[in-house]
């Protein structure tokens, strides 16, 4: 046994490290023959969705936008824009001319945690509040402006101004919204107060304002046929031709179909079990069950910035259990939830592994991290949020798949509007994402644009071009 140098030991004993490190993060490493079959599961569920009779018990809820046509630059005006769903509560001031949206003033509003799970006539008196402060500032309090709402919850839209809340997501629960017209509630707030009013609402999903301010911004791409966000949570939009939305009667033109991707791999009675259930690891259902909305929205928990911190802490928690890190001494705060944040994957990410690497994972976890385990740490932060971006763009590639069939292409170029912070602010997120796409649909030429203040600005361009392109369409 002498004969080994101790050189050679520590460098077996290293080895067997990192094979125990990576056995653990095996089953977050998704093969291309893996996303593929991913791909086309979720053509299944996206069909499932625009059926007739099978949508109402569909994971991936494929829900009509009313949407009718991307904007042609011909929409103007003075308009407000209410964005809610992501990190903030947002209000804004739009005035749209010559085929520019203009910012001519915007707010930012916290929404406190007692209030994004306290009862709904909080949650809207608080929006109306924010508002009216808004319109005092802004001196707009004596004139009835139309207002378009961002709201990033699915919907069951049956106009473009009535709008049922599904289901919460991301952080909220509010009591008694479900089932109810989100506009109407926010109206009556409205009135309630009195001191102010509004006149027409348009509500869309942060995805189709994406995509409408997409086709709103100057660059060489006319064609903005898809809305996408990797945020706080996840989604994406496209134009569907009609005649595909079985669920629809009307069989001309096209509409915007907000895919509500995250509910991707939900139980439903049409796929029991799960359509993820296969790639999901004892992590991933952590995260579910300790979740304020357990057994939904499983895609957007694998992906979307609400999540992904906390399975980079759970995985720390099981190498550090299994003594692979920090001297296998699990902290309270190492063991305590949401210790560990997306952006600091992004950051953990984007820079060299050194001190100051290693002293933020030292702060924020109160562990002892030497240099190896601060590699360890960023080895497991690439590997999730690899992942993320893979399984997003098994989603995207099959909807642009999608896209290029209804025109019947051998190739298809268009483009794709994207926001949300882990797509802009991760250091490499982006380009993981695109070679995966380009490697599952490699007959589409897919070009990303982040659209500017999409969520806000783009409200009211799908509101206004919708009144234009008004027409019968019984959903
Ligand atoms: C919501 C979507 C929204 C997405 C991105 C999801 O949780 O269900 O409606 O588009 O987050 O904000
Ligand atoms: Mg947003």
């Amino acid at each position: 046994a002498g004969s080994f140098p101790c050189l050679n030991l520590c460098w077996v004993s290293c080895m067997c490290l990192t094979l125990q490190v990576e056995e653990t993060l095996k089953p977050f490493m998704l093969s291309m023959k893996k996303l593929r079959e991913i791909s086309s599961r979720f053509t299944k569920e996206m069909d499932n969705g625009l059926d007739k009779k099978k949508h109402q018990k569909a994971a991936v809820k494929m829900l009509p936008t009313f949407v009718r046509a991307k904007p042609d630059g011909s929409e103007r005006g003075d308009f407000l824009a209410l964005d809610l769903g992501g990190t903030n509560f947002r209000v804004l001031h739009i005035r749209v001319e010559d085929k520019k949206i203009l910012k001519v003033d915007s707010q930012i509003c916290a929404i406190p945690q007692e209030i994004m799970q306290g009862t709904g006539h909080e949650l809207f008196d608080h929006l109306a509040k924010c508002l009216g402060e808004f319109l005092e500032s802004q001196k707009l309090k004596e004139q009835k402006l139309p207002l378009g709402f961002t709201f990033s919850f699915p919907c069951e839209q049956t106009e473009i101004d009535k709008s049922i809340l599904i289901r919460w997501t991301k952080g909220f629960s509010c009591s008694g919204v479900e089932g109810k017209d989100v506009v109407q509630l926010l109206k009556d707030a409205i009135h309630k107060r009195g001191d102010y009013d509004i006149s027409s609402v348009v509500m869309v999903n942060d995805t189709v304002a994406t995509m409408m301010s997409c086709n709103q911004q100057e660059h060489e791409d006319p064609d903005c046929e898809i809305g996408m966000i990797i945020g706080t949570g996840t989604n994406a939009c496209y134009m569907e031709d009609m005649k595909n939305v079985k669920r629809c009667e009307e069989t001309e033109g096209q509409m915007c179909i907000n895919t509500e991707w995250g509910g991707f791999g939900d139980k439903s009675p049409l796929s029991d079990p799960g359509a993820l259930d296969d790639i999901l690891t004892d992590f991933d259902k952590e995260v579910d069950e300790t979740s304020i909305n357990p057994g939904v929205h499983i895609f957007e928990k694998m992906i979307s910035g609400m999540y992904l911190g906390e399975i980079v802490r759970l995985v720390l928690v099981e190498l550090t259990n299994n003594n692979l890190l920090f001297e296998g001494k699990v902290t309270v705060r190492l063991d305590t939830k949401h210790t560990f944040e997306t952006k600091h994957m992004s950051f953990i990410e984007g820079a060299r592994v050194d001190q100051e690497v290693i002293d933020t994972i030292q702060d924020l976890l109160k562990v002892r991290c030497s240099e190896d385990d601060a590699r360890v740490v960023s080895l497991v932060c690439d590997t999730i949020s690899s992942r993320s971006a893979h399984l997003c763009a098994a989603a995207l590639a099959a909807i642009a798949n999608r896209i290029r069939l209804n025109k019947a292409k051998d190739n298809l170029k268009t483009a794709v509007g994207v926001d949300g912070t882990v797509y802009k602010k991760h250091p490499n997120f982006r380009h993981k994402l695109e070679d995966a796409v380009a490697f599952l649909a490699p007959e589409c030429d897919l070009k990303f644009y982040i659209s500017e203040d999409g969520s806000g600005k783009g409200a009211w361009v799908s509101g206004v071009h919708f009144c234009k392109s008004l027409g019968a369409c019984a959903c």
